[in-house]
Formats: structure tokens, sequence, C-alpha cells
């Protein structure tokens, strides 16, 4: 019961800040601020109010149309909020939320790492998000977005060392850092750019060092898998053979290590014993 309670207030709490990541999406790249300025009709200009703001009921009551000049509000902001809400959900239902180990029911600082690291995943999943959207559109993955993660990564590593000392797996999530990138960086210097963009080299740093070499190889392996199949479908269906953005691709592959990684290891790591 406590665990449908929580998950119900994640679900909201997560669309409300999907609402903000339509503003990063439709912002970011026309390089206009996220902050202060107020949200507004994209074809009538009107101001909106906080209620035409609250996400996806809004859309639902306003029946997908502005109040003021019954312009159509693209179907992005409500299946953005959506998706928010439910990666929010998963990261914390495929994390194991509510811990089977004993040590982590006694110990509370281990209980808090784990929350916290869970939480940052939500935060991830959030910025692929924006990532995925502005890169499909523009091929081009904004900075600000890749620092974040960064950002992301560093918390969980100094938080690592907080509870578990230098005995911990630090030195696994610096090792991500590098493991990914440095070959991709090399790739794309000798490409000069063509295989591979500069926000794919950063964005599986910064993703790296959040997951940890391990999982940064499951990342790297499932985003060029969908990142094949989907690209041949397409190329089948439109006969799209031109620029391929990479960034959509590797957010789902982080997205898969972050919550089937461990099983993966597992399974793999079964076949030395
Ligand atoms: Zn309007």
């Amino acid at each position: 019961m406590l665990s449908v309670v929580f998950y119900i207030l994640l679900f909201v709490y997560a669309i409300i800040i999907g609402s903000f990541l339509n503003v990063c999406i439709l912002r970011i790249p026309l390089k206009e601020t996220i902050v202060s300025k107020r949200s507004h009709c994209m074809k009538c200009g009107h101001q909106l109010a906080w209620y035409d703001l609250f996400p996806l009921f809004s859309y639902i009551f306003l029946r997908g149309k502005c109040r003021y000049c019954k312009a159509k509000i693209s179907v992005q902001y409500p299946v953005i909020e959506f998706t928010n809400g439910a990666l929010a959900v998963l990261c914390f239902m495929f994390g194991d939320f509510w811990p089977h180990e004993i040590d982590a029911i006694i110990r509370l600082d281990i209980f808090i790492y784990s929350t916290m690291v869970l939480l940052l995943s939500a935060v991830l999943c959030s910025v692929l998000i924006v990532i995925t959207l502005i890169d499909w559109r523009t091929f081009e993955i904004p900075l600000g977005a890749n620092i974040v993660i960064l950002i992301l990564g560093l918390i969980r590593l100094v938080w690592n060392l907080i509870v578990y000392g230098k005995d911990g797996n630090w030195l696994e999530y610096i090792i991500g850092f590098f493991v990914v990138s440095v070959p991709l960086a090399i790739i794309y210097y000798i490409s000069k750019g063509r295989a591979i963009g500069g926000g794919d080299v950063k964005l599986m740093a910064a993703a790296g060092l959040f997951l940890g070499w391990k999982l940064a190889l499951i990342a790297l392996i499932a985003g060029c898998l969908y990142g094949s199949i989907i690209h041949i479908i397409r190329m089948k269906v439109s006969g799209e053979g031109k620029q391929l953005a990479m960034g959509p691709y590797l957010s789902a592959g982080i997205v898969t290590a972050l919550w089937f990684g461990k099983y993966i290891v597992e399974w793999y790591s079964g076949f030395f014993k």
C-alpha cells in the first residue's frame, strides 16, 4: 500500500518535471532562457495561467487546444510528461527500491545512498529525454545536458566514497568515464567527426562515470544495436540514408544499462564461474 502511494506521488512529481523538460526541448535549440520567462501559447502568444500548465491533465481537459485561440497543442507535451513520469517510476521499480537485503535495512547510510542513486537515475532519464528530442531534430547534443549528467556522476562517485570509503567500487566509475569515451574520441578524430559526433563522445564519458565501466559497455552495445536496427528499418521504409543522430540510441542504451545492466553482468559473469 505504501509503495502504491509512493509511486503515485513519484509519478505526479515526475510529470511536473516533464513539463519543464518540454520547455527545455523547445527553448535550448533556440538559445532562449529556460528559466524566468513565463510559458505562452505558440500560436497566439497568450501567457498561460498556472492551471493551463498542469501537466497531462490540462491537456486532457482542454482537449489538446489552447484555451484562448483554440490552436492545437502539440501532442509532444503530454507524451513527454507521461514518459518522464513512467521512466521515474520504472527507475525505482527496476532498482528494487524496497530493500530485500538485510544489511541495506540495518545500515541507514546504505539505504539513503541507494535511494539517492535511484533518484539520480530518474534525473538522468529526464536529461536523456531532452537529449533524445533535441539531437533527433538538430543533430546536436546540448553541452549543458552533458554537463548535468557529469554532475550526476560526480555526486554518485563522492557519495559512494562517503558510504563505502576507498574499499568501495569508486574505481569502476572512474574507469567508466574513459572506457567508451576514449575509443569513441579516437574514432571521432580519425573520421574528423563524420562517424560520430563530439556530443556523443561527451555523453558516453559523462554517462560512463555514472554507470561504471561494465554498464557503460552495455550501454554502448545496446545503443549501437538499437541504432543499426532502427536505421535499417528507416532506410527500408523511407529510403532515408542521410545523417544519423546517435544521441537517441545511446540514450536508450544508457537506460537499458541502468535498468537491466546488473542482470546482464550477472548472467555474463556466470560463464566464468
Ligand atoms: Zn493560443
